[in-house]
């Protein structure tokens, strides 16, 4: 376990002192917007992590709770003129948390070391239970519990989790996509597809959809069966060290030498996936591939839009769609005109523009699941503005807002159709 302190302090002192108090970051925070408290707000959690890394105060419970009331929307870093860096401010004062050991419990430590080490440390154990859940839907026990009435028994907090559990795809990834994958026509490109982990269990047909749409534009795709987690959850969470050890495992797996890009179809992980360097800096035999790999990894909307895509012959019938936007997508990876782009390119697609297209939508990460009363309230505005637009089809880039907004939908009974923008090219391609 790293000294507390320690992570805040290793960071050069230029990041953690730039910001210059000018609050023009704050109407675009969600926390700030909703409490209207200084502590709440970029501004507020940034003097507080300047404090610790110059020993003016000490890592508090209250400093803790603060960090993790924080979405990690990044929606700061865009407002902000001075460059704030604050994605990497939020993951040194989150380690720093984690590290100081103030929101230690037993169950905490149980509930951490089963989800984020266990579980998502080895995607094969994910799978296995994956398949477990799959099989108690598809023999129909899950409807049978939730029709019995027996959840009324369970405390409320354990109810609102059971009603968010995922639908588990038939297949996952693997039993959809080849390992190699051989382009339409000439080969231009040869890349890599990150299937990554809970995606896989709930998006593989995502996948698929993106699998296919590169090889129609001339990629060859290498896609194994037998992937690694990307580590954002860990980084998001203060597990540093496990970040790490992730990001070593995905630079093996993937060399980016070998490569012309490696594609992320989850807005979340290609944030993350994009500063392997930053993790892996002090790393002497990985720093140097690692700043390679942040190269190579590119989102599919902005490699799609830079290599030129065909565009399909057939669209949607009428649809109207609208975009919400993944906060790590465009806060954390500056990608907002290439999903529109992709979406325009449709024939018959009629794109209505979706108001704060690019405020959270609540789910950030595991935010939904520790904060769910703010993370609710971004839901419903999110849906509330929606409704405006009269599209029946969102189109977002990160799976975890696709599962929060289907949730949402399901939970409202608002007849909605959540997918990735990639998903409605696909169908287009297959449009006869
Ligand atoms: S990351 Fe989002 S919630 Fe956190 S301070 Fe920045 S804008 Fe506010
Ligand atoms: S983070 Fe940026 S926008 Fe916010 S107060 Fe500091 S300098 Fe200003």
């Amino acid at each position: 376990m790293s000294l507390p302190g320690a992570h805040l302090k290793s960071l050069d002192y230029s990041v953690v002192q730039q910001c210059m108090h000018c609050g023009l970051c704050l109407p675009t925070c969600p926390t700030y917007d909703a409490t209207k408290i200084e502590r709440n707000s970029p501004r507020g959690r940034i003097s507080l992590m300047r404090a610790i890394a110059d020993d003016r105060l000490e890592v508090s419970k209250a400093f803790a709770d603060e960090m993790y009331f924080c979405l990690g929307c990044l929606a700061c870093m865009t407002a902000c003129p001075a460059g704030v860096n604050y994605a990497e401010l939020f993951e040194h004062a989150r380690a720093e948390a984690e590290a100081s050991g103030v929101l230690a419990s037993p169950r905490r430590s149980l509930i951490r070391s089963l989800a984020i080490h266990w579980l998502f440390g080895n995607l094969n154990r994910l799978q296995t239970v994956g398949r477990v859940l799959r099989l108690y839907q598809q023999l129909g026990l899950q409807n049978l519990v939730r029709g019995s009435g027996v959840l009324k028994l369970l405390p409320k907090r354990l109810r609102e989790l059971e009603a968010m559990t995922p639908e588990i795809q038939p297949y996952f990834s693997a039993e959809l996509i080849p390992a190699v994958t051989a382009p339409v026509g000439p080969a231009r490109y040869r890349v890599a597809m990150l299937t990554g982990c809970a995606q896989d269990l709930i998006f593989s047909d995502m996948n698929r959809d993106t699998v296919e749409v590169l090889a129609r534009n001339g990629c060859e795709v290498i896609t194994p069966a037998e992937q690694h987690c990307c580590g954002s959850l860990h980084a998001h969470n203060g597990e540093w060290e496990a970040a790490q050890q992730l990001a070593r495992k995905q630079i093996d797996q993937f060399p980016p030498e070998q490569f012309d890009a490696i594609i992320s179809n989850a807005g979340g992980c290609g944030s993350h996936l994009k500063h392997y360097h930053k993790l892996l800096a002090d790393d002497p035999v990985y720093s140097r591939r690692a700043l390679l790999w942040d190269q190579k990894v590119k989102d599919i909307h902005e490699w799609l839009m830079q290599i030129g895509i065909e565009a399909p012959k057939n669209g949607v019938p009428d649809a109207v769609v609208t975009y919400h936007e993944s906060c790590h997508l465009c806060h954390g990876q500056k990608i907002t005109t290439q999903p529109r782009q992709l979406l325009r390119s449709i024939p018959n697609l009629q794109l209505v523009e979706l108001p704060e297209s690019n405020w959270c939508c609540g789910s950030a990460g595991i935010y939904n699941l520790i904060q769910p009363e703010m993370a609710n309230d971004l839901l419903d505005r999110k849906l509330k503005h929606i409704k405006t637009t009269g599209a029946t089809v969102v189109a977002t880039g990160n799976p975890g807002c696709l599962l929060q907004l289907i949730n949402g939908a399901k939970q409202q009974c608002f007849p909605l159709r959540v997918v990735h923008p990639v998903t409605l090219l696909a169908e287009a391609y297959r449009r006869p």
